[in-house]
């Protein structure tokens, strides 16, 4: 391989840039020469201001001045922090009292969850299933442990979600390996900004549910990274109780991130969170999750397990975190129902949007019209069906500018 001096490819497809940090960085070029003025970088996954700077939650910020040294010098154990496990699980489930088997396992943020879940549920060679509208870690975290990502079209053609689609593949996925891992990342889906409805997630659940008894497992990882800028905090985590009427060969786990929600990107910590039928099926997650943390990163960070285990120990402060997320979420909210209203008015096709980081225009030439649009200085994501735009890194104003920029291309 022209592309390797040392370095062994071992069946993984390594680009030389990856795309969303190349068009940050060409972004971030034309700033320096041309001014601030002159661009508007809707690349970047992260929650910044109208000013471009990153939103760091005072209230969660304050907890850290707080913490002693041992509390987050020290190391974690390799399951996480005990209060930490309770932590999150109120996090996730808010006022949802499972009657499951739940175990909580810490992990470096939404990712560590995944690669854990990837892993342990799914034998080397696998598909792993999602919608074709995809995160595209998900095939990098896939791709290094020996698995691919597998995909049905995410929407039909009245852009409803296509359960009819996903049913067949969980049916042929299930009858080609026995066993299946399956990704839905909602509410507010990178890249579309779609949740699903309670008719989707009774449809999603009745297909898993046809197919349990011809299959040894199905595990279906909820990646619900951006669950708390979704809009409200409870109707949004109404679906969690369509998890546990399952059979006990089919097991659902949380993927958790304290990422986003409590503006923690850079230390971490996220969790993957089961909801077994058994108690030997919640046994065998925590055991086989502690093996694979240890192989991969030994334990996760110390110091954001601690912030939430002081966060939940305090009502008042859980209640000034959740008062101050909201302000930002509604920041976020406008930012995505003005680019809406800006698409519909120059005739713009988006891809079917509930709120999020992100809102993705479907095309073909992504990567042509991405290019002529940074040359006018606005920077997007192409993605293979699409363009994706980061709402949550530029302003309202911004917002309203981008969907006649887009349009003029396509
Ligand atoms: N899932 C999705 C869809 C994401 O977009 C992200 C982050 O951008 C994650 C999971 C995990 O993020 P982290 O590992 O930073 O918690």
């Amino acid at each position: 391989m022209a592309n390797y001096i040392l370095a062994k490819q071992n069946g993984r497809n390594i680009p030389l840039e990856d795309k969303a940090f190349g068009a940050s960085n060409r972004a971030k070029k034309m700033i320096a020469e041309q001014g601030k003025d002159k661009v508007i970088n809707a690349t970047i996954g992260s929650l910044l201001n109208d000013e471009g700077e990153l939103v760091v939650l005072e209230s969660v910020a304050e907890v850290v001045k707080t913490l002693k040294p041992v509390q987050y010098a020290d190391y974690a154990p390799i399951g996480g922090v005990v209060t930490f496990k309770e932590a999150v699980k109120k996090a996730a489930f808010g006022s949802f009292q499972p009657k499951t088997y739940v175990e909580a396992m810490a992990t470096p943020g939404g990712t560590g969850a995944l690669h854990n879940t990837m892993i342990n549920y799914s034998a080397v060679g696998d598909k792993i299933l999602t919608t074709d509208w995809h995160w595209a870690p998900y095939n990098t975290i896939a791709g290094e442990i020996g698995r691919s990502v597998e995909t049905f079209e995410m929407f039909d053609g009245e852009g409803k979600f296509n359960v009819a689609g996903f049913a067949a593949k969980v049916k042929e996925l299930v009858a080609a390996q026995g066993s299946l891992v399956i990704i839905l990342n909602t509410p507010a889906h990178n890249p579309t900004g779609y949740s699903l409805t309670d008719a989707d997630w009774d449809g999603v659940m009745d297909a898993i549910k046809a197919e349990a008894a011809n299959a040894d497992s199905i595990v279906l990882l909820v990646d619900v990274a951006y669950i708390d800028f979704a809009g409200d905090e409870e109707e949004h985590r109404k679906f969690l109780p369509k998890l546990e009427d399952v059979p006990a060969n089919v097991l659902p786990v949380i993927g958790y991130s304290l990422s986003k929600t409590f503006t923690l990107y850079g230390t971490r910590c996220g969790a993957a969170i089961c909801l077994a039928q058994t108690e030997e099926i919640a046994a065998e997650f925590k055991r086989v999750n502690e093996f694979s943390s240890r192989a991969a990163w030994s334990n996760a960070a110390r110091i954001s397990q601690q912030i939430l285990t002081e966060i939940y120990a305090d009502e008042e402060l859980l209640a000034k975190v959740s008062a101050e997320r909201a302000i930002y979420r509604d920041m976020l909210i406008n930012r995505g129902r003005a680019f809406e209203e800006e698409a519909k008015k120059v005739d713009l096709e988006i891809v079917p949007f509930d709120a999020g980081f992100f809102v993705s225009i479907p095309c073909e030439n992504s990567d042509d019209i991405a290019k002529k649009l940074e040359a006018e200085g606005l920077f997007i994501i192409p993605l293979k069906k699409g363009l994706r735009v980061s709402v949550a890194s530029i302003s309202e104003a911004a917002c309203r500018k981008i969907p006649a920029m887009i349009k003029k291309y396509m």
